[in-house]
């Protein structure tokens, strides 16, 4: 599982680690904006908490993952973004145990502030496969079209200053204690998320290899 603060770049680690390991990924993010730009009840239902960066429930979150393990469980999968809080993980642990998988690896993306405010306000995402860059990529900058799925890019509704204020006192409050919770099962790991994808993917990859 992938953790770290709004921005550490969970999405795009994830996002890679698919590409290059062919390991299936889940987001409840992706899935909580893919239900609200289809309209369904859990998208509107939830999308108010979203926009203001609060926490969704853990009970519809815990919901989403195991209807997620359940289609595609088995061996092999990330976690992006779960969990986020300590009621969570030990839900997860429940769950883990009744599908007999262990947990191998809490990679936890280590960001500064900094890095945190200067990703949220370039990021662009696109709306169909969720791939991740910056407005600052000239690339995209001038032609905003999703380099796999020719999606649109466009900027997350939850990427603005008031709100990333919100999502990182939520982050602190609730999230950063899973750094002790995952120390004490011995799974935690940590990198240093402040430096470009390429050199946070290799050092995760060399984690990921070690313990396959
Ligand atoms: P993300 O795409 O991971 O940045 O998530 C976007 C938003 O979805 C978060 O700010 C929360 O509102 C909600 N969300 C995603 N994952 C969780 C989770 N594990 N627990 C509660 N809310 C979540």
């Amino acid at each position: 599982m992938l953790l770290g603060a709004p921005g550490s770049g969970k999405g795009t680690q994830a996002e890679m680690i698919t590409r290059h390991f062919g390991v299936p990924v889940t987001s409840p993010g992706a899935i909580l904006r893919r239900e609200k730009d289809l309209g369904t009840d859990l998208g509107m239902e939830t999308a108010e908490i979203t926009q203001h960066g609060g926490l969704v429930p853990d009970k519809i979150i815990v919901g989403l993952i195991e209807d997620w393990l359940r289609l595609h469980g088995g061996h092999g999968f990330v976690f992006d973004g779960f969990p986020r809080t300590v009621p969570q993980a030990e839900s997860l642990q429940s769950i883990l145990a009744r599908h007999r998988t262990p947990l191998d690896l809490a990679i936890w993306l280590e960001v500064t502030e900094e890095t945190v405010r200067d990703r949220i306000s370039s990021r662009l995402q696109c709306r169909s496969c969720g791939f991740t860059t910056s407005v600052t990529s000239a690339t995209f900058a001038e032609r905003p079209v999703c380099p796999y799925c020719d999606g649109p890019l466009v900027r997350r509704n939850d990427d603005d200053v008031d709100v990333l204020q919100k999502r990182l006192a939520e982050f602190n409050a609730k999230t950063q204690p899973l750094a002790d919770f995952y120390k004490k099962a011995g799974t935690l790991r940590s990198i240093d998320g402040n430096r470009e994808r390429d050199a946070v993917f290799a050092d995760l990859s060399r984690l990921i290899e070690q313990n396959a």
